[in-house]
């Protein structure tokens, strides 16, 4: 399946969806209003457009130019890659040691272990851990240009770019005058607006142990909600033991941190995309500790045991399945930074 478009008509009046494949992932959108069949083919293009900056399985994009010269020479850059590595960067320094998009060469080489189902041996994830560094990205951002410090470091995208997609896409839809809109980019739902009735959308939140069922909904309008999970992407060894894609930047493993999915609700898709894996990463204590700093953010956290946790701003919206406990955050005191 390339990409397919389809038009419905309801009482809403037009609606008109479409499905494609971008970023490693199906895609499918829908937008209202008279313009929608313009404006989604116009986001499809500015995807495509994106993952062609932003991939690192691209020879030409930004990403894989300033990985080609780590260590050598920097790179000249779009705005749009300047803006997710400026926002990468400040959330690594802001909250240090769960997010880093200078993870590269670690994803490398689980990526490579995956095929075979045997983890990288722990003398190479040693060898390794000290090429994750953002502070070793030289950006400057008035040439809009971009280099890694040490040969061998490289830059994936892979936790925040499908973020930046959302909040590019959201903008756009607004250029044709879509008012409502919902889009799921795996795993990533940004919608714009409310349904045209004018009530909230639903949007489901996946069970992390079944496919196919959902934990519960959240009822949003104009936000994103971006779910990292310990089941998008794993593989298990013979022991049964799994090894999922959420790398803790300090161990160089797999993050264990106790959670199995967090879902992070917010208007910028792009940092909700960042905050989901950085929390992951965090687990469940630390992660309300820094949540407290960001005011505008809401999350549901799923542990290991399938204790589903919701922050304060979600009680009333977040609607959970009747066989799930649900257990309410406490208030968030600390309102600044
Ligand atoms: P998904 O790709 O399933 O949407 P995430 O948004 O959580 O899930 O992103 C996971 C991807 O981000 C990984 O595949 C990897 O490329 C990258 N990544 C994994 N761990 C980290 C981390 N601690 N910091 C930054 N990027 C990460
Ligand atoms: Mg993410």
């Amino acid at each position: 399946m390339e990409c397919s478009v389809k038009e419905a008509r309801d009482e809403n009046g037009q609606r008109m969806m479409m499905t494609h494949l971008a970023m490693g992932t199906v895609m499918t959108h829908q937008a209202f209003g008279s313009r929608a069949e313009e404006s989604l083919m116009a986001v499809r293009g500015e995807i495509a457009r994106l993952e062609g900056l932003f991939s690192m399985f691209i020879f030409e994009s930004d990403i894989s130019r300033i990985n080609r010269s780590a260590g050598k020479k920097s790179e000249k850059i779009s705005p749009e890659t300047c803006t997710v590595l400026e926002e990468a960067v400040r959330f690594s320094r802001r909250f240090p040691g769960y997010f880093d998009v200078t993870l590269g060469p670690l994803v490398d080489l689980w990526r490579r272990a995956g095929e075979s189902f045997i983890p990288p041996a722990e003398e190479n994830i040693r060898k390794t851990i000290p090429l994750v560094n953002y502070r070793d990205i030289i950006l400057n951002i008035r040439e809009k240009t971009a280099a890694l410090r040490q040969v061998g470091q490289a830059i994936d995208l892979g936790g925040v770019g499908k973020g930046f997609a959302g909040d590019s896409l959201r903008r756009l839809l607004q250029n044709f005058d879509v008012t409502s809109a919902y889009s799921n980019l795996g795993g990533h739902v940004v919608t714009l607006g409310t349904k045209p009735d004018g009530s909230p959308w639903r949007v489901g939140i996946q069970h992390p142990r079944y496919t196919g069922r959902l934990i519960g909904s959240v009822s949003v309008e104009n936000k994103a909600v971006v779910t990292s999970g310990d089941y998008r992407r794993f593989t298990a060894d013979a022991q049964g033991k799994r090894y999922h894609h959420i790398l803790n930047p300090a161990t160089g493993y797999p993050s264990e941190s106790g959670l199995i999915s967090v879902s992070v609700v917010s208007e910028q898709s792009l940092q909700a995309d960042l905050l989901s894996t950085l929390l992951f990463v965090a687990g469940l204590k630390k992660g309300c500790n820094l949540l407290r700093r960001l005011p505008e953010m809401e999350a549901v956290f799923v542990d290991s045991e399938m204790n589903v946790f919701i922050t304060p701003g979600l009680q009333g919206r977040f609607r959970g399945d009747k066989n799930i406990q649900i257990h309410l955050l406490h208030e968030r005191k600390e309102r600044r930074t």
